[in-house]
């Protein structure tokens, strides 16, 4: 075989379907988010960032910084081995309390992503509880669908955030069997949020263990920051919370919370928990010191809310489509991927504001959008030029203003 033909032509292709991905080359600025520099080609570029997911730039904050200053200066660079091979630090103990206590369960456990947690948590979970169902949101994570699948556990999708459909599925399996349903809290490309209530009393009526990634939501929903079930009052009904320390608290990794027995299952038998190098220290004290920080604030979580409720208006203003949600994830809907580049690379290039295009496998043929987030960084100054440059932009692509219209 030709590989080097058969690499080209399979990247032609997605390049034909407007699906090719190009990483934005940025230096991130601390103190000074949401601007970074912009590495091009031809130079480099002051751009304000709109489609992070450091949702409440707790990237920069002066207490996530001293926190992982403190501990590499003290610990060095790297954990130095699994977590059974003296890859367990003080900072990863800490942290694992600390998340305990967010998610008010027994028990938490550290992964080195989110992407990880849901992986090593469910394939570990479907695979070794013996004759597991599967029950997973048709729209769930790629990481919990990797996840499910590894397990080769059998595995039926229900109509996404429809407990309706969970019940009658559920029903008609037999009732001996175990059942785990797995879902989302905040789902990230149309900023929807499930009914978890509703979802757990399906649940509790069959028996059924409930699994919910929060990635999208700690940190920035319930007094605390524990998410949406900690906001509704449902923590205590889920047996398994996922969650990542990449997101809004602006660091990196993920992890689970809930009974001790299902957390010290999961960290004895997980191989994507076992076989891997811990997290460098300094990362676990930074997410700790992010997760401290925001249990006591609702500081970000206020201005979060303010500036997202300000794009929205203003948005809704000038006739931009976006879809409606009680999230704080604003989707510009263009419906082309070709358009959806093209208006990012504009945005870009004449205005220095970074929004990435969000095509196919992402989200489906059709619903190709911008996905716009806001945060506490962004000033009044950054929210008016992205709707002038937004309003400009729609203008002339009248093409672009039909497909919206229709
Ligand atoms: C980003 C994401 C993850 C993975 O989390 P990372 O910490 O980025 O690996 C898991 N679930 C959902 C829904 C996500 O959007």
């Amino acid at each position: 075989m030709d590989f080097e033909a058969f690499f080209t032509s399979e990247l032609d292709t997605l390049k034909g379907d407007g699906r090719y991905r190009i990483f934005a080359e940025l230096e991130r600025k601390a103190g000074a988010f949401p601007k970074a520099a912009h590495y091009t080609g031809e130079g480099v570029n002051p751009v304000t960032v709109w489609c992070s997911n450091d949702y409440l730039g707790m990237g920069q904050h002066p207490k996530v910084l001293d926190a992982m200053h403190a501990t590499l200066d003290k610990c060095g660079a790297g954990a130095g081995g699994t977590r059974n091979i003296s890859g367990t630090t003080h900072a990863h103990v800490q942290l694992e309390h600390e998340l305990a206590d967010l998610h008010n369960k027994e028990a938490a456990l550290l992964f080195t992503s989110g992407y990880v947690s849901n992986w090593a948590a469910l394939s570990t979970l479907a695979a070794r509880i013996p004759g597991c169902i599967v029950l997973s949101d048709a729209l769930n994570h790629a990481s919990m669908i990797e996840g499910i699948r590894h397990s080769r556990a059998e595995c039926h999708r229900f109509a996404h955030n429809d407990p309706a459909d969970l019940d009658r599925r559920l029903s008609e399996m037999d009732p001996a069997r175990p059942k785990l349903v797995a879902f989302e809290s905040v789902y990230s490309m149309d900023g929807d949020i499930a009914p978890i209530a509703e979802i757990l009393d399906v649940c509790e009526k069959h028996g059924a263990m409930s699994y919910i990634d929060e990635v999208h939501a700690v940190g920035l929903y319930g007094p605390r920051g524990g998410g949406i079930a900690e906001r509704e009052g449902l923590m205590d009904r889920i047996t398994v919370i996922e969650g990542t320390l990449g997101k809004a608290y602006g660091v990196m990794g993920g992890y689970i919370a809930g009974s001790a027995a299902m957390v010290d299952f999961v960290r004895s038998f997980a191989s994507g928990f076992i076989f891997t190098t811990a997290l460098p220290p300094a990362l676990a004290a930074g997410a700790c010191a992010s997760i401290r920080h925001l249990k006591e604030s609702n500081a970000e979580r206020d201005s979060h809310k303010e500036r997202v409720a300000q794009v929205r208006r203003r948005l809704d203003a000038i006739g931009i489509p976006t879809i409606d949600n009680p999230s704080h994830i604003i989707p510009v809907m263009v419906g082309d991927a070709h358009k959806c580049k093209r208006i990012s690379d504009w945005l870009l290039e004449h205005h220095g504001i970074y929004v990435q295009p969000i095509n196919y496998p992402t989200v489906p043929v059709g619903t190709e959008r911008l996905r716009l987030t806001p945060s506490p960084v962004h000033t009044d100054g950054d929210i008016d030029r992205l709707v002038k440059a937004l309003s400009e932009i729609w203008s002339m692509c009248e093409l672009a203003r039909h497909a919206m219209a229709a």
